[in-house]
């Protein structure tokens, strides 16, 4: 009927694969951390959305271009994207790693990494900690677009390692990705939920309120359980 206008629909970027965070199950379907307090954020709060998994790159690509209202995938809130975008209350704490293949017995700390390739993902927190390192320990970026396919190139050997997020990799290995840590854990940032900066400041504020009730209300910690085993 006239006068009633349409709920909105929000359009939510996301990644492709970036486990636990966010990956298809055996069914197809999106699933993991992000894409569930999501979905209990908006249950609590009432409102519509549709997920748009583009992979991490073009998810924040999007966000930039006014193509989606936000993005949930893993996303650091860092100083340099602040000023482009606003984010939520962090949600979950982070940092960046390196990683080897599990049968590589060469590679021991960053300066074994001298003429060699290493993989990083296009976009992220992990690529601008590779770069800010490679002149000093003389390694070559090579990038792609999503996680899988920079495992895959350590694995071959054509990059003798990759920085990826400690979590997504502390995950992965435990499913037997191929790969391992040797070093420790550069600090990071947390993850957040990003607007484009003075945009859609209403999903933003029921984001930060959803993720307090879902606090308080242990779904949050639940959803946190299913994915990521008790230490
Ligand atoms: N946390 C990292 C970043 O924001 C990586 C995110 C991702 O690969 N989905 O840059």
């Amino acid at each position: 009927d006239e006068g009633t206008p349409k709920a909105k629909v929000y359009n939510i970027a996301t990644d492709t694969t970036f486990a636990p965070f966010e990956f298809q199950n055996d069914a197809g379907e999106y699933v993991g951390i992000d894409i569930e307090i999501l979905a209990a954020i908006a249950e609590d709060q009432g409102f519509e959305y549709k997920l748009n998994p583009l992979g991490f790159s073009a998810a924040v690509a999007a966000l930039e271009s006014n193509q989606t209202d936000a993005v949930i995938a893993g996303m650091s809130i860092t100083e340099e994207r602040q000023k482009k975008y606003d984010f939520s209350e962090a949600y979950y704490d982070s940092g960046v790693v390196m990683a080897i293949s599990a049968t590589n017995d060469t590679i021991t700390s960053y300066d074994d990494l001298k003429g060699k390739k290493v993989a990083v993902k296009t976009g992220t927190e992990g690529a601008t900690f590779a770069e800010s390192i490679k002149d000093q320990y003389g390694f070559q970026v090579v990038y792609f677009d999503e996680s899988p396919f920079m495992y895959e190139d350590v694995k071959t050997g054509n990059s003798v390692a990759c920085f990826e997020d400690y979590p997504v990799m502390g995950y992965g290995i435990t499913q037997g990705n191929g790969l391992k840590m040797v070093t420790d854990m550069e600090k990071g940032s947390s993850y957040g939920f990003a607007v484009l900066k003075g945009k859609n400041t209403e999903l933003l504020e029921m984001f930060d309120a959803g993720l307090k009730n879902i606090r308080d209300n242990g779904k949050y910690q639940e959803i946190l359980d299913k994915y990521i085993a008790a230490e």
